[in-house]
């Protein structure tokens, strides 16, 4: 049995190693990700049926490593927030699609919403409200105009401090539920909360085109979201039928590739400018 076990640790032993190895590599490159300028944003358009428009875009950052190739934000973001470089990554997102945004709008391209994401662990730092509050200084953004997504997650593990979302509140700013449906949370934190949009996910939209019930059930909570004064935007609409749906049971905002995958900033401007009716 000795024999085996030294064998097996003989055999086993460079694998992991390998694996190890690559994980550090990959750990001090994305630390040095930032410095580097190997992030970039790109923009994902919401389109308001109802009025045939851009409503929003959501900036999606990507890595653009130079033997990793663009690597998506589900491959780096848990490990960001491993090794603790989430708060820098954010805060330059943040200031890059608020300046992206200003820039838009000095261009006199017609007004619409910046989302972006925030990492639960990066939203309960009491210093985002100081970061925030600087950057739309600097920025000279609008606050109605900024949009924060948050995940289920961070509204179940609350503990009853809802001072960030307060403060938040306070400077204007919008916050919005990302993945509704995925998670526990309740309608209930849509009349405790002060949230201004909930976002359904993607799997409901989908689950929402096999059963009946599905989409009666996603009818109520967009008619009581929309009651309470949120806004509603369907996730991952891919095809017509979706959207006939989503417009039968009253969502006003789509976001998904039936309208436009995440875009470079440059194209952009044409999307604002694009009539989406019929
Ligand atoms: P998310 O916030 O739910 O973003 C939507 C994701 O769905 C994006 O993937 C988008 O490209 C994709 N998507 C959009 N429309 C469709 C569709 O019609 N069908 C399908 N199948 N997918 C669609 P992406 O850009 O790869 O981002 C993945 C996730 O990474 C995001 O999911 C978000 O959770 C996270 N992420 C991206 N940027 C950031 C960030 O700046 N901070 C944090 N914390 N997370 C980020
Ligand atoms: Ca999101
Ligand atoms: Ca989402
Ligand atoms: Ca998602």
């Amino acid at each position: 049995a000795k024999a085996q076990g030294r064998h097996r640790y003989a055999f086993y032993q460079p694998e992991l190693t390998i694996q190890a190895e690559k994980r550090l590599w990959l750990e001090q490159e994305l630390r040095a990700a930032i410095d580097r300028d190997q992030f970039e944003l790109h923009y994902q358009p919401q389109i308001d049926i109802v009025r045939g428009r851009l409503a929003g875009v959501e900036a999606l950052v990507r890595w653009r490593h130079p033997d990793l190739g663009l690597v998506s934000p589900n491959d780096f973001i848990k490990v960001a927030e491993r090794i603790g470089v989430i708060k820098s990554l954010e805060n330059w997102i943040l200031e890059t699609a608020c300046y992206q945004l200003s820039q838009w709008r000095q261009e006199k391209i017609s007004d619409f919403k910046m989302a972006v994401n925030i990492s639960p662990i990066h939203f309960h730092e009491p210093e985002l409200y100081n970061t925030v509050q600087q950057i739309l200084q600097k920025t000279n953004v609008p606050p109605e105009l900024l949009e924060l997504e948050i995940t289920e997650s961070v509204v179940q593990n609350l503990d009853g401090n809802i001072t960030m979302f307060e403060q938040l509140r306070e400077m204007g700013i919008k916050i919005a539920i990302d993945d509704f449906g995925t998670g526990y949370s309740s309608l209930a934190s849509l009349k405790n909360l002060p949230i201004d949009c909930l976002k359904i996910d993607r799997l409901f939209i989908i689950d929402m085109m096999e059963d009946a019930d599905s989409s009666i059930l996603l009818g109520t909570i967009i008619g009581a979201a929309q009651a309470l004064g949120n806004s509603v935007i369907a996730e991952g609409v891919e095809n017509r039928e979706q959207l006939l749906v989503l417009r039968g049971i009253g969502c006003e905002i789509v976001q998904g590739f039936y309208f436009s995958k995440p875009l470079f900033p440059e194209e952009i401007p044409n999307m604002a400018k694009k009539d989406f009716r019929n």
